[in-house]
């Protein structure tokens, strides 16, 4: 493979990407906005921690970055739920294996371990500070300068993808969410401990006023709020914030000293899912395909985005090798292959958020989750529930709708059986109780 590639996007994707095809022998740029966050530090504004599972460890694997990223992780074995009124939480593992945890692992930190990865693979050129805007004749535009000629532009630019809006060709549904989401800080205890548990993702559910927190390795939580945009803007100064937060999330608000500077100064970010249609093209000669959140960018509530736009790039590297390192019956492949899985991500994603904010602290919901781990226990490998097949396993996203289905259709049929079972020893004990097992008249 000689042919030279283009990457926009020195982010999660694009860093994973450039090392794959560096080490397949491919001679790639790879440009990026902005300038080096390991020398200018990260961007504000983009959430600060992320959850990988299994599909991100699999992916950082594949370069050798899987032992470094869960050494910098802090792993998460369960939720733990803050009730509303603020009586004591409740812990719910995510797995009927103890050991498993999803991971929470800094963004900036995870950036620039896949930047030092690409940059020390040999083919791999970095371009910081260079905005990619498009492709016309054959070479990339910066800025809308023509620039080198690349005969494939993987476009790994973002949820808000600069070159994905430059191609006619390729249409676009983004559908935002009337939510919008806001961090805060709980810093370290007075002591340097941790103020909540660190082996958890908090959530606070408040139905359509959602606030989750995970743990940073500097003994810190990033609180996340999943808010209506026009709640944030409702507390218009810090008394107003601050009886919010005492009414709402009283458990945590003395935790927060700087709780009003940070909502004042932090940003609202949006929530949108991203279906972008086709994600491969050719531009006059250069083939284009979208990569990671910039053809499928989903809602955070599975934790997902990341560990999907991981598995794309492997799936990239496996096409190639399918394809004797032919780019357009690779990428065509890819586009076969991934879009069926991303579609049902991102489903599976906005059911979350439901989940999330009201389910988790109903009773019948831990009632149903421990009856879940139960049957996990007793039929190891067979019945499996979506959380586990989501986060602890690489099943394809697209398998999985499918067989929760299959699952409770058998579930359903065995509690009916087992009721009719029942119904059926009853009567036979009443006959026999009336007299001799003849049916009464
Ligand atoms: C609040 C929130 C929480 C999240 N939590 C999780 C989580 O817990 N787990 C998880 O797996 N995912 C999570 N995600 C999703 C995750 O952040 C994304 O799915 C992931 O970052 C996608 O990676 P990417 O490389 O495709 O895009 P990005 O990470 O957005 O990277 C795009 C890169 O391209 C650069 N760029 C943009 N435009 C241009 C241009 N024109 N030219 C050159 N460079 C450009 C950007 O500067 C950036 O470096 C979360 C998202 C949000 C918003």
């Amino acid at each position: 493979m000689t042919e030279r590639v283009v990457i926009a996007g020195a982010g999660l994707a694009g860093c994973l990407l450039a090392t794959l095809l560096g080490r397949r022998g491919a001679e790639v740029t790879v440009y990026e906005r902005r300038p080096d966050p390991r020398v200018a530090g990260a961007e504000r504004g983009r959430s600060i921690n992320l959850a990988v599972s299994a599909r991100g460890l699999a992916a950082l694997e594949q370069v050798g970055l899987k032992k470094q990223a869960l050494e910098r992780a802090l792993p998460m074995h369960g939720r733990m739920v803050h009730p509303v009124g603020g009586g004591a939480p409740n812990f719910q593992p995510y797995s009927a294996d103890r050991e498993r945890a999803i991971n929470s692992i800094g963004r900036a930190e995870l950036n620039a371990a896949l930047l030092d990865a690409a940059e020390s693979t040999p083919g791999v050129t970095l371009r910081f500070s260079r905005r990619v805007t498009g492709v016309e004749d054959g070479r990339i535009l910066l800025d809308g300068e023509p620039g080198e000629r690349a005969r494939v532009v993987l476009a790994c630019d973002g949820a808000y993808s600069a070159v994905r809006g430059s191609l006619d060709g390729i249409g676009c549904d983004q559908d935002f969410l009337e939510h919008g989401y806001k961090e805060l800080t709980v810093p370290p205890r007075a002591d340097g401990g941790f103020a909540l548990d660190p082996d958890a993702l908090h959530i606070w559910p408040r139905g359509t006023l959602m606030m989750i927190a995970l743990p940073n390795l500097d003994r810190s939580f990033t609180c996340t709020l999943f808010w209506p945009k026009g709640d944030f803007t409702a507390l218009d100064g810090p008394r107003k914030v601050r009886a919010h937060f005492e009414a709402h999330y009283p458990d945590v608000a003395g935790l927060m000293p700087d709780l009003e500077g940070d909502f004042a100064r932090n940003p609202v970010g949006s929530l949108v899912t991203v279906r972008a249609r086709p994600w491969v093209q050719d531009a006059g000669g250069t083939l284009v395909a979208l990569v990671g959140d910039a053809a499928h960018a989903i809602v955070p509530f599975f934790g997902q985005g990341a560990n999907c736009a991981f598995e794309d790039c492997i799936e990239i590297d496996r096409c190639l090798d399918g394809t004797g390192g032919r780019w357009d019956r690779a990428l065509a492949l890819y586009q076969e292959r991934r879009r069926p899985n991303t579609d049902a991500i991102a489903g599976m994603a906005l059911d979350n958020f439901v989940e999330m904010r009201d389910r988790v602290s109903s009773p019948l919901f831990r009632a149903r989750q421990a009856a879940q781990h139960a049957l996990e226990r007793r039929l190891a490998g067979r019945y499996m529930s979506r959380y586990e097949l989501v986060s602890f396993t690489t099943v394809p996203y697209a398998e999985i709708p499918a067989r929760i289905r299959r699952q409770n259709l058998i579930l359903g049929a065995a509690a009916s059986a087992a009721a009719l079972a029942a119904g059926t020893a009853l009567r036979a004990a009443v006959r026999a109780a009336r007299g001799g097992g003849r049916p009464a008249r």
